[in-house]
């Protein structure tokens, strides 16, 4: 996508337009933190591919720049999710994404699992496709295998992500926030336990900036060079405002947090990603994480309103209609491929969490200001200057990063560059030792 294109639709008020479209709600994992496990009963459905072709050509149309294929699990939909890949480059949306939970790169035995990942990774690899993600939800192999029913699929990943990097695939771990995150070290830090609140978020804190670190060093030994995070979605399934038609909620303690633990944990890992920054692309951008602390201590300040249902939007697979996002079925925009045009209006949704969209809202939110009111971003700026240094530096890092290209090697000396001027950069990639 040309930056002369970016910049006028800025100026038009718009961001560069993403689409999320769940393929399929199958799935054949067992996650707690989400409503389409395999042991959760509900009719499943698939989107049909003529649906997902009429998708693609509207956000073509609507000169959308990213697509991400979702599930359930995608890759239960491996030859028409190589097509549609195929399909999405041809029309031309540059940044096309999708991942997986990790279950085809288990098997019997060595040899079985390497030829399935090698056949999964050259496929993926003869795509347009820019970003694969791998969900982690745990620094530890056992607790995370636990959670999503998959026997030996840590060792899988770990055998997969160098095959991936052979085939010119650099996959991102995903983390989805979790109590599970240090296992016990996390999820048994209960309020009970403690003299009063404050005692109990203190080592709430503790115990998850343990397991932010653990879970980085963890990922960085398995050989990731990217990282992602999805915040907790535990919107209740219907409320006021929201009635979510992307089954990805649950109702589970593991993903319910209070506000007050909210806080906590976005400023948590605002303060522990920095540190794993030099070694590891790590998309999560801090000036997010620093508004949602800000948001969930009650604290007014910077947000920039959520861009779902003007520039973003969510195809669900019951029927391929587009929603403003998975959380707001209230609002129907009808089928995907029919839609005459991005819907206007102001941006002034800020009722949940979702990073898919909240991220790049609050990222782009100031590069918009800056074109269409600068003198109003400028004094933004001056009353905060907190958030104004954070969203510079994660631009500078994201820029160090290759803004974050999972066809590219990450370029580690510019990474320890921008973060330790002064300091010569490590000869051989770092490795920091997976803590206890
Ligand atoms: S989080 Fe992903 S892998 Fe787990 S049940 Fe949900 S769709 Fe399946
Ligand atoms: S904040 Fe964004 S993702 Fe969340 S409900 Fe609103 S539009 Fe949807």
């Amino acid at each position: 996508m040309s930056i002369f294109r970016t910049i006028r639709q800025l100026r038009r008020g718009r961001l560069p337009g993403q689409v999320v479209i769940q393929l399929t709600d199958r799935c054949n994992a067992r996650c707690p933190q989400c409503g389409m496990r395999a042991t959760n009963a509900f009719s499943r459905t698939t989107l049909d591919t003529a649906e997902v072709r009429r998708a693609i050509d509207a956000a073509a149309r609507h000169g959308m720049a990213a697509l991400s294929f979702t599930g359930g699990e995608p890759l239960l939909e491996m030859d028409r999710l190589v097509e549609l890949i195929t399909y999405a480059g041809r029309q031309g949306i540059p940044y096309i994404r999708t991942g997986t939970n990790g279950f085809a790169f288990c098997g019997k035995t060595a040899a079985e699992r390497r030829q399935r990942i090698t056949e999964v990774a050259r496929r993926l690899a003869n795509t347009p496709l820019r970003n694969f993600w791998i969900s982690v939800d745990s620094a530890i192999p056992t607790v995370h295998e636990g959670m999503r029913g998959l026997k030996g699929v840590v060792e899988g990943i770990r055998e997969a992500v160098p095959i991936f990097h052979e085939h010119g695939i650099y996959p991102a771990a995903n983390l989805g926030i979790n109590r599970n995150l240090n296992g016990a070290a996390t999820s048994e830090v209960r309020p009970e336990d403690f003299r009063d609140r404050a005692a109990y978020l203190s080592a709430f804190r503790q115990a998850f900036d343990t397991g932010f670190r653990r879970f980085y060093a963890q990922v960085l030994d398995m050989g990731f060079t990217i990282a992602n995070a999805c915040y907790p979605m535990s919107v209740e399934p219907r409320t006021e405002n929201l009635d979510a038609v992307y089954t990805a909620t649950s109702e589970d303690r593991i993903v319910r947090f209070e506000r007050d633990e909210k806080a906590v944990l976005f400023d948590t890992m605002r303060q522990v990603i920095p540190d794993y920054r030099p070694n590891l692309r790590i998309f999560t951008p801090l000036c997010s994480l620093l508004v949602l602390s800000r948001h969930y201590r009650g604290e007014a300040g910077v947000s920039y309103p959520c861009r779902g249902g003007l520039d973003f939007l969510f195809v669900e697979a019951r029927g391929g209609k587009a929603f403003p996002c998975g959380y707001r079925g209230h609002d129907d925009f009808g089928p995907m491929g029919n839609l005459p045009a991005l819907p206007d209006g102001p941006a002034a949704c800020r009722e949940c969490d979702w990073e898919c969209f909240r991220d790049p809202s609050e990222l782009g939110g100031p590069l918009m200001e800056l074109l269409r009111h600068p003198w109003a971003l400028f004094k933004r700026f001056r009353q905060d200057r907190e958030f104004a240094r954070t969203w510079f530096g994660d631009l500078r890092y994201y820029r160090s990063c290759g803004w974050f290209d999972g066809r590219r090697p990450p370029a580690l000396e510019r990474l320890h560059h921008h973060l330790h001027p002064d300091v010569p950069a490590p000869a051989a990639p770092a490795r920091l030792p997976v803590r206890g």
